[in-house]
């Protein structure tokens, strides 16, 4: 069987990593670690089926101006970020008209509907059952502008063939006591689940891998060498190389730049966003919460509550903005009245995101021997063990069990990125 080389080991990389090691393959990881402080990291941890609707929404040209000016808005776009990210911004923009919304929800709907069960069998095959909590997510609205906002969606979803109850804010509050009872709606998005803990998933997964024989190399991969159709090895930061048969790229934001050095375009920006893990929190909370108005969710993990949350467009070499993880803590009060958040650990992610919210996941045309697993934006946990079946499917060259055409590498086109979207992949990452 063919050596093969996966750049990433994310939540992605190493679930695509296991799944072609399942194959008989002999893998090989490469990730500068730690393991598992990836986008993963600072997840809600929801394994979000029917998450589908996508963030470019009819409307959104109008929306920009108010995205600049206001920094503590959930959604935002630093405006140092501005010009740089206008190439992919303006992709994004084109992708909300209500007819581009609706194709885009229709292919993640075929994605997220077999995430659980791929992620049920994924952690069984790992003897970790135990890290899925298969409870309804709940939603929260002040009021009814804010249920209107969601309502287009809803239908959608639904229409789709979303499970979603519509329930009022004390019926939440019975499901959930901890929960403030004066919330004047809510819904219950019953296909949905939460993991446990995001970031030991994924150290569960490297373990499984590593116990397999599979073997981890630590470093940054910064360049590749060719023949033709076919990648022959790739240089690590170090100077180390590593050759290979098949190569995987699955290394989030940074695909981007990879993919740049194969002369590859993918559209790719790291859109932050912001945990805070809560210990001695003071609140019994049972399912997933996600506060409308707020923009984020509150995940019960084992031992922490985690208030996680907002989308800030702000490039991808952006440090974090904290006081926005710290807006969003002031904000939970609103919806659990006893939180207590003396022992605070913030973390922040990039979610990869494409300008059409769909994932990249399969083979250029233009290379042989190279499949790429990324651009999950707000789904790479939803979907790792997804695209890794679908991944083995393509290197197996068995047709997909999903179809996959949607998602090919090859939809940005073949030019190079533009002026400012260089790559910048000259040292450790
Ligand atoms: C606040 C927040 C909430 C979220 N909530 C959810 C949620 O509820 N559900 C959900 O499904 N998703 C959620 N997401 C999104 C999810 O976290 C990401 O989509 C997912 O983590 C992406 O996984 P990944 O493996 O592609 O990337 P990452 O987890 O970022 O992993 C990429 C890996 O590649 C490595 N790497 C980078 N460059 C190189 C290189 N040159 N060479 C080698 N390795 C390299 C990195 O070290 C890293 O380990 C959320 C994200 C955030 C920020």
């Amino acid at each position: 069987m063919p050596e093969m080389a996966l750049i990433g080991g994310g939540v992605v990389g190493i679930s695509c990593a296991l799944a072609l090691q399942a194959e008989g393959h002999q893998v090989t990881v490469i990730d500068p670690g730690p393991v598992g402080e990836g986008a993963s990291w600072a997840s809600c941890g929801c394994i979000a089926v029917g998450e589908i609707v996508p963030l470019s929404q009819p409307g959104m040209l109008l929306k920009v101006p108010g995205l600049l000016m206001n920094p503590k808005a959930p959604l935002t776009l630093r405006p140092g970020s501005a010009l740089r990210l206008a190439p992919w911004f303006a992709r994004f923009v084109a992708n909300a008209r209500p007819d581009k919304m609706r194709s885009i929800a229709a292919d993640l709907a075929r994605l997220t509907f077999s995430a659980t069960e791929d992620f049920k069998a994924q952690l069984a095959d790992i003897g970790q059952p135990g890290l899925l909590v298969e409870r309804p997510v709940i939603k929260l609205f002040d009021g009814e502008e804010d249920r209107a906002v969601m309502s287009a969606a809803f239908d959608l979803a639904r229409e789709l063939g979303c499970s979603i109850e519509e329930i009022s804010g004390g019926e939440a509050h019975e499901m959930d006591p901890a929960l403030a009872p004066d919330f004047k709606f809510a819904a219950l998005l019953r296909d949905w689940s939460f993991v446990t803990d995001p970031k030991r998933l994924v150290e569960v997964l490297h373990g499984a891998f590593l116990g397999r024989g599979g073997s981890v190399v630590s470093g940054s991969a910064v360049s590749f060498d060719r023949e033709g159709r076919y990648v022959k090895t790739v240089t690590l930061n170090d100077g180390r190389v590593i050759a290979a048969d098949e190569f995987v790229i699955a290394a989030g934001t940074r695909s981007r730049d990879l993919a740049a050095k194969l002369d590859i375009t993918l559209r790719i920006e790291g859109v932050i966003g912001y945990s805070t893990a809560l210990r001695n929190s003071g609140v019994d909370l049972s399912h997933t919460v996600f506060y409308a108005t707020g923009g984020f969710g509150i995940t019960p993990y084992d031992g922490v509550l985690a208030v996680a949350g907002t989308i800030e467009f702000a490039g991808a070499e952006a440090k974090p903005n904290w006081s926005r993880a710290d807006i969003l803590v002031e904000k939970a009060h609103r919806v659990l009245p006893g939180l207590r958040t003396g022992e605070a650990e913030r973390r922040f992610g990039r979610r990869p995101l494409t300008p059409d919210t769909r994932p990249i996941i399969g083979r250029s045309g233009r290379l042989a021997n190279v499949t790429f697993a990324t651009g999950h934006g707000q789904l790479g946990l939803t979907l790792g063990a997804t695209t890794a079946r679908l991944v083995a499917d393509e290197i197996a060259g068995r047709p997909p069990r999903t179809d996959i055409q949607a998602f090919r590498p090859d939809r940005f086109g073949w030019g190079p990125v533009g002026r400012f979207e260089q790559p910048h992949l000259t040292g450790p990452i």
